[in-house]
């Protein structure tokens, strides 16, 4: 993918996010590998406002690289950086304030294998993250062990984070984590949801890897 279209889908995965409801406002941010960069949305900019030349550039020591606009990088570029430094297979990373998912994390607790698809973030459940400042190396941190052999977690009292090798997989699975806590509040309602089995989640991880996309982390 060459540089223009890089910057071409952080702008639209950013606005695709707030168009099916996940962020609004300057809330939530993405970013996504560019050989030994990254590319960043910049922090505390509307997407209605956002375009190519507000993107900033950042390299792996936490240095702007480029940043046309003059812009701040997002003030969580560091779980951002982290993510992609640590995890050499993880091309982008989406994080959302959306209603559902922030909801569920305001309880502090995971989703547990209420439903199948909760093995799309690569396990059998969906952790939350213990609360920390926003933009902190604690909240980095506590983001990354949330992480561990997983595709998606949740952050308390915050959002969620969603990673794929590209845009698209992290989109598509901050989608389908805001879509299972609607579900998960919508279970709770009526009770405690009867839960899969460690054996039966592992028997779908392992079908994942063959079926369509789901792959495993
Ligand atoms: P930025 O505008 O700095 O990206 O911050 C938004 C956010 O979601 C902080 O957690
Ligand atoms: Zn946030």
């Amino acid at each position: 993918m060459s540089k223009k279209t890089k910057l071409t889908s952080i702008v639209e995965a950013a606005i695709y996010l707030e168009q099916i409801g996940l962020n609004h406002g300057a809330t939530g941010n993405c970013s996504c590998r560019d050989g030994d960069t990254y590319l960043i949305t910049p922090s505390g900019i509307e997407t209605q406002n956002l375009s190519e030349d507000k993107i900033v550039r950042m390299n792996f020591s936490g240095n702007i690289v480029d940043s046309i606009s003059n812009l701040k990088p997002s003030s969580e570029w560091r779980f951002h950086q982290d993510i992609m430094s640590q995890r050499k297979e993880v091309g982008a990373v989406v994080h959302t304030h959306s209603i559902y998912a922030s909801t569920v994390s305001l309880f502090g607790s995971e989703l547990p294998p209420f439903h199948y698809m909760i093995a799309v973030a690569g396990g059998d459940s969906v952790r939350c993250a213990p609360y920390a400042m926003f933009g902190t190396q604690e909240l980095s941190d506590n983001i990354i062990n949330a992480l561990i052999d997983r595709k998606a977690c949740l952050i308390a009292n915050h959002g969620l984070v969603a990673i794929g090798d590209n845009l698209k997989e992290a989109l598509e699975i901050a989608e389908e984590i805001e879509h299972l806590s609607q579900l998960y509040i919508e279970a709770r309602k009526l009770g405690e949801p009867n839960l899969l089995s460690k054996k039966q989640m592992s028997e779908v991880i392992e079908r994942f890897q063959t079926y369509s996309r789901w792959t495993k982390v």
